[in-house]
């Protein structure tokens, strides 16, 4: 069995994250995606509603669950059984905090192995944060986030 914990801030979950989940599905036994509290980050939605929506959204695959945290990653991926921690990569922009991220786990945990998965060239350039920025302007998330998830943001922003 090989488990795995997709660790992240999910504020809100989007095509590139699903894309990813649906190719990482079919190679881990499970993937646990960890939504992090990210307080520091002023994230537009809380923990509980960021879990609620990814579980929706996420609901037909079934080796995925959704799980909140706020403890250390490699207390979690030890908690779930998971023997890796999955993350993904658009842009050499994303690689150097990566590498930092993977090098920090490594020396936590030197038995949790930080796996990368290339985006797909469609959402090379899709963040959570453009979306809401886009969102805030008025602009059309249609292509980026799935119809749960912007009758949210369309909520959240009024
Ligand atoms: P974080 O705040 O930890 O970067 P995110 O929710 O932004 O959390 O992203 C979680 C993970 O998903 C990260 O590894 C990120 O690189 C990856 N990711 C985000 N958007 C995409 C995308 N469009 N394609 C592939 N991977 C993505």
């Amino acid at each position: 069995m090989v488990n795995a914990v997709y660790p992240g801030t999910f504020d809100p979950i989007t095509f590139g994250h699903i894309d990813l989940l649906k190719r990482a599905a079919k190679i881990f036994d499970h993937v646990t995606v960890a939504v992090a509290s990210s307080s520091g980050k002023q994230p537009l939605f809380d923990v509980q509603q960021r879990v609620s929506l990814a579980r929706e959204v996420l609901s037909d695959y079934q080796n995925v669950s959704v799980v909140g945290f706020d403890n250390l990653l490699v207390d979690f991926t030890k908690e779930h059984n998971a023997s890796v921690i999955l993350r993904g990569l658009r842009a050499v922009s994303d690689f150097e905090y990566e590498f930092q991220l993977a090098g920090m786990n490594r020396n936590l945990a030197p038995d949790i192995e930080t796996i990368f998965l290339t985006t797909a060239e469609q959402y090379a350039y899709l963040s959570s944060s453009l979306v809401k920025e886009v969102a805030r302007l008025g602009g059309n998330i249609t292509n980026f986030v799935p119809e749960q998830v912007i009758a949210e943001i369309k909520q959240k922003l009024g």
